[in-house]
């Protein structure tokens, strides 16, 4: 069986870090709050190209405080609208709905996969807007988000897929790279992405001081000094094994991506199924970080299954759009626009995520062999 992803195989050329970074760590008597972290986001903060960054304890968590930041600040109200595109993973619409604010639901493209800038399902509630960098695909129109940003809508990106990627256009800091592209952006370091963690981890990354420092307060308790709490906080800090871990692992961030890229194109040679829609090789100086190779097929779950049958695993990112999921049935916090969401569901019922992690030459040739002899 060729696996959708082995996590041993992953972090395997770098065990002997990982566990030297472990005993250091072990050893320090320091858990929270220490060195590890802040050295981390300093590297990330560069990486991405922003002046700050607040080490946390999870995608879904640097999202929540980001919102609640804001919400502090007086930029967001309960009830206020925010643009999320159906096709993500849960996450997204859970930090904006836990937070009180309303899920504005919107199209997607069927090529990238991401935000339809020309559907956007905006109004005059309009507060918000989550630019998703989907299977590491980045997601930006700076005259579409730089007109919105001018009348006060915040653009926040949910980078939790697309480290390192590239935009063709530049960000409001006249940057390119995803996390630096808008107000403030969430990124995730959940085992399986493409600069994981050995456990929870995530990160907020942004230019704006008041709002870093309120990040940082608010995932602390929210103190900015021990035991004087000036906001009703959580702890959703990073701790300092994991800040060890990811400091090994940030700097392969781009040869990560680069293999990705290669595997990528390789897979785009080889499947030459016509019935076979394979995702687009972006032009125009961006760059994508191939978190998932995702094709597309109208029998999707049959051409799954064959693949299965054939000694390959796959997975579905996302099956159900997140409008259709059960927690929002009847939920007023989630909008879906007039005429309904048809790209979307679409999508959720065609893609497929191949094998890209780790998978050699030879077994993406293997797949995408297996692929071409489908005849369902
Ligand atoms: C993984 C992911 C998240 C959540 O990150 P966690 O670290 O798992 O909480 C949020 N958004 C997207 C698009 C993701 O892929």
């Amino acid at each position: 069986m060729i696996p959708f992803q082995d996590l041993s195989l992953t972090n395997k050329p770098i065990f002997r870090d990982l566990e030297e970074a472990a005993i250091r760590v072990i050893r320090s008597g320091r858990y929270i709050n220490g060195e590890e972290a802040r050295a981390f986001e300093k590297s990330l903060a560069q990486l991405c190209g922003a002046r700050y960054c607040v080490a946390v304890s999870s995608g879904l968590d640097a999202l929540r405080l980001i919102f609640k930041a804001y919400m502090e600040m007086g930029r967001l109200r309960e009830g206020d609208e925010v643009i999320v595109p159906a096709n993500t993973f849960i996450a997204t619409f859970l930090a904006v709905t836990e937070c009180g604010l309303k899920g504005v639901a919107a199209e997607v493209d069927e090529t990238t996969f991401c935000l339809d800038f020309k559907r956007l399902p905006l109004s005059g509630k309009t507060r918000a807007i989550v630019a998703v960098h989907l299977y590491g695909n980045p997601c930006w129109d700076s005259e579409t988000l730089e007109r919105l940003h001018r009348k006060g809508i915040l653009v926040i990106e949910d980078n939790a897929q697309a480290l390192g990627a590239v935009a063709a256009c530049t960000g409001f800091n006249g940057i390119r790279t995803t996390g630096s592209l808008g107000d403030a952006a969430a990124i995730s370091f959940y085992p399986a992405k493409n600069v994981g963690a050995l456990g929870d981890a995530g990160a907020v990354v942004t230019s704006d001081p008041e709002l870093a420092e309120l990040v940082r307060a608010l995932a602390n308790y929210g103190a900015k000094e021990k035991y004087q709490h000036e906001f009703c906080g959580a702890n959703c800090r990073m701790d300092e094994l994991q800040a060890a871990f990811l400091r090994i692992k940030l700097p392969h961030t781009h040869v990560t991506a680069h293999e990705r890229s290669r595997r990528a194109r390789l897979y785009d040679r080889l499947i030459t199924h016509p019935e076979v829609i394979k995702p687009e090789i972006m032009e125009n100086e961006a760059v994508q970080v191939w978190h998932q190779y995702v094709v597309r097929h109208p029998r999707r779950d049959l051409l799954r299954e064959w693949l299965r049958s054939n000694g390959v695993a796959t997975e579905i990112h996302y099956p159900v759009a997140c409008h259709n999921q059960k927690c929002y049935a009847g939920n007023p916090l989630l909008a879906v626009p007039e005429g309904g969401l048809p790209t979307a569901e679409k999508l959720a019922s065609e893609v497929l995520s191949l094998p890209i992690a780790d998978v050699s030459d030879d077994e993406i040739a293997e797949i995408s062999k297996i692929i071409n002899n489908f005849e369902g």
